[in-house]
């Protein structure tokens, strides 16, 4: 299945075929170039509160404008990034970035919540923190808009060094957020210890709740242990309008997904933006804002 259109607009290959070393060294070199050239570019898919259909925030997701090979998602060339030690330079990349539109926007009057992905390598660069911070400062940015996400696999193998450096990013005043969650296998002691301020449910189970009362009893309780521990909640991968409407019934904030839109380039999402309402949400029947 190479390079089907995936439902982002995203080439995706078949890694196998790109398997031997030369072939993987040379993209590991054309990565490392093109990170400097501008290559990597962000596409942003809005989160919105589930109550009211305002869009509040936006997550974004890394490309590669690869010269030859189209637009490479970021499962084509992050694993590759991670092994071979680009990860650091690829997040320097994507937070500058995003940092910057983020300010854009928040000073052009679109406030609007940025959330950037973490990587395993980049919770163990005690550094990070004071880039970021730097970062917020150069570009004006209060740190509020500014969430990042980790996956609970990334704390696993240095613990105490990356519960330190998530500790020094959420003391900037920036929210940690915990992707894919209950995808992970600790995921109680990590919201006991982690000082989080938002969760992803993970799309496996946003795509089980109208179908699997297993799903719904664990999303349903999810929810309610997020918001005694005073944290937000966004399901991701929304697909459909009465998923939509039964999260609004379980009191999950935010909802994110094609139900919306795809990740899209920073234009066309001020595009998006400016419908204020997106069809999906009045057609699943969630109650205009007065
Ligand atoms: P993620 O952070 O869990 O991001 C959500 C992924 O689900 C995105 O895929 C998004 O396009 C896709 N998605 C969104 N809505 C729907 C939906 O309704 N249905 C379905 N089936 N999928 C949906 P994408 O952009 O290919 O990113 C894949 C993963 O790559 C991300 O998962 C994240 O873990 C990683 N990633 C993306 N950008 C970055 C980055 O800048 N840095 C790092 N470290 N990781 C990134
Ligand atoms: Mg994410
Ligand atoms: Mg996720
Ligand atoms: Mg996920």
């Amino acid at each position: 299945y190479d390079a089907k259109r995936s439902g982002t607009g995203v080439a995706v290959y078949d890694s196998t075929r790109h398997a031997d070393s030369s072939t993987h060294l040379g993209l590991v070199e054309q990565l490392r170039t093109g990170i400097r050239t501008g290559e990597l570019v962000l596409h942003h898919q809005p989160q919105v509160d589930v109550a009211t259909g305002v869009p509040l925030g936006v997550e974004a997701l890394v490309r590669w404008a690869h010269p030859v090979r189209g637009l490479l998602g970021p499962t084509e060339f992050l694993p590759l990034a991670e092994v071979h030690g680009l990860m650091g330079l690829v997040t320097d990349e994507v937070l500058r970035q995003a940092v910057a539109q983020a300010s854009a926007w928040w000073h052009g009057g679109r406030r609007l919540r940025m959330s950037v992905n973490l990587s395993a390598s980049n919770l163990l660069d005690t550094d990070l923190p004071h880039r970021v911070s730097g970062l917020l400062l150069d570009h004006a940015l209060p740190p509020e808009a500014l969430v990042l996400e980790v996956t609970e696999s990334v704390l696993i193998s240095d613990p105490d060094r990356s519960l330190a450096v998530v500790a020094r990013l959420a003391d900037l005043g920036v929210t940690v957020s915990i992707d894919d969650f209950g995808t992970g296998y600790s995921s109680l002691s990590y919201l006991r210890e982690l000082p989080v301020g938002e969760l992803k449910l993970d799309r496996s189970f946003t795509s089980g709740l109208l179908t699997d009362t297993r799903t719904e009893a664990i999303v349903a309780s999810t929810i309610t242990l997020a918001h005694r521990l005073g944290l937000r909640v966004v399901a991701e991968g929304v697909e459909h309008g009465d998923t939509l409407a039964q999260l609004a019934v379980l009191g999950c904030d935010d909802s994110q997904g094609y139900l919306h839109s795809p990740p899209l380039p920073a234009d066309r999402l001020e595009r998006w933006l400016d419908q204020v309402r997106s069809p999906a949400l009045q057609a699943a029947g969630v109650p205009a804002r007065t």
